[in-house]
């Protein structure tokens, strides 16, 4: 198969090497890319928001897959011009990936499934969700109803601080995201991410891992793309899982079938576990960044063949056999991330890595300057190690981390605390 990877994050990187060492992969293409993804896929100045270009990339190259990494596509409705281009495509429809791009969307049909979730109301002016916040008092939520890269959720403390956000919103702070807010019930416990594959009907869920949202250690800090990630992760035990699964997960894309616009990709619920039992955070359209990091580093070349399971809709016969072992993800981040921070500094060390089979460097904002790898984003490697215990990979991974010369480097020290 000749397959294209849009995107050019970690996420995709791992992608990229788990799936070029799959026989089934002929050609391998990224658009855009980045500098370490070169080493496995042609990368490619392609728009993968432009769903014409992308298509017709795919024609001039005969691409038989195309696998969509983050959501800017889905929600440009990319997928849907590729499969009627008749391409096999993983990633869900535009109106399936609104479970991320609207959180009113999501809450409705949750209602409508019956998905045990905080309490909402949707707001589209200032005063008469100020009113509202008011009436129920703090703790509450406040979230703008569209993308925001992350940053448009407030766990407010206090009516003030709520208002505040409110303000803030309908100030424009989210452009056109933030235009509708969704003023949420706080929900007390400890967040897990739960993922799974599906094409519609049949449900495989992937081994468990978490991430780590803040900036500093010990949670502490801005909240960030994701600073590590660890698989598995022991607060998803079993049977918290097969009850997220019957309660939420089955009930969400019965609703999107019985809406007439089926789920098929990869579905990850960030959950609220208290006694057991998870209650729906919120859903995203795409893998996790970095948590695909430690699931490509465990699951290996099979995840070509999940993937092409999934675009197929042959879930229901496909089994992983997933590597007994752990994997944890170190991000080396510029120093300032999430704020500003400069781009074009020089980093050394990473070919010393390259033989170590227990360890692999994700790249992410990346790019190569005169034959020398250079930092050119936020967070920049996503330093993934395995081993026979959680520990073991955590200290193969920060042993790495401390083999890779870069000035300007900022990393959290505690990835993985909570299991250890
Ligand atoms: P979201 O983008 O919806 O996942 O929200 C970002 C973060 O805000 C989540 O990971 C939670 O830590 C927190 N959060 C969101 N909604 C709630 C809620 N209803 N109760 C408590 N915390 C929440």
């Amino acid at each position: 198969m000749n397959i294209l990877i849009l995107g050019g994050g970690g996420r995709e990187h791992a992608l990229a090497w788990a799936i070029s060492q799959n026989p089934v992969c002929d050609e391998l293409f990224a658009a855009p890319g980045n500098a370490g993804m070169a080493e496995v896929a042609q990368c490619i100045a392609l728009d993968p928001c432009d769903a014409a270009d992308v298509v017709a990339f795919c024609d001039a190259e005969s691409i038989d897959l195309v696998v969509i990494g983050p959501e800017a596509p889905l929600a440009a409705g990319v997928s849907d011009r590729l499969r009627e281009a008749g391409i096999l495509t993983f990633g869900p429809s535009q109106a399936a990936a609104q479970l991320e791009v609207s959180k009113t969307f999501t809450k409705e049909v949750c209602d409508a499934a019956n998905v045990p979730t905080a309490a909402w109301a949707h707001f589209d002016a200032l005063e008469p969700a100020k009113a509202y916040v008011t009436e129920k008092g703090a703790p509450i939520v406040v979230k703008a109803d569209g993308l925001a890269a992350g940053k448009g959720v407030t766990v407010a403390m206090n009516v003030d601080e709520a208002h505040a956000a409110l303000e803030d919103m309908f100030g424009g702070a989210y452009g056109a995201a933030g235009a509708e807010v969704v003023i949420e019930e706080f929900m007390t416990g400890e967040e897990a991410s739960l993922f799974v594959l599906t094409d519609g009907e049949a449900i495989l869920p992937l081994a468990s891992a978490q991430d780590h949202k803040r900036a500093y250690d010990g949670d502490q800090g801005p909240n960030t793309g994701g600073m590590g990630a660890y698989s598995p992760a022991p607060v998803m035990t079993d049977a918290v899982m097969s009850r997220a699964i019957e309660e939420i997960i089955a009930p969400t894309l019965a609703e999107l079938r019985r809406r007439g616009t089926p789920y098929q990709g990869v579905l990850y619920a960030g959950l609220m576990i208290e006694n057991g039992r998870g209650r729906l955070v919120e859903y995203n359209a795409r893998f996790g960044d970095p948590e695909a990091q430690v699931l490509a580093m465990r699951l290996g070349a099979q995840f070509l063949d999940a993937i092409i399971a999934v675009a197929r809709g042959e879930v229901a016969d496909m089994r992983l056999n997933w590597a007994p072992d752990h994997a944890i993800t170190v991000v080396m981040a510029a120093k300032g991330y999430p704020g500003s921070y400069a781009k074009g500094a020089p980093i050394g060390g990473l070919a010393a890595l390259e033989g170590d089979p227990m360890v692999k460097v994700f790249h992410a904002g990346t790019a190569t300057h005169d034959g020398q790898i250079v930092s050119n984003g936020g967070r920049v490697l996503n330093v993934t190690a395995r081993g026979n215990t959680l520990a073991e990979a955590r200290t193969r991974a920060y042993a790495a981390v401390g083999q890779i010369n870069w000035d300007g480097a900022m990393f959290r020290t505690d990835i993985g605390w909570r299991a250890l």
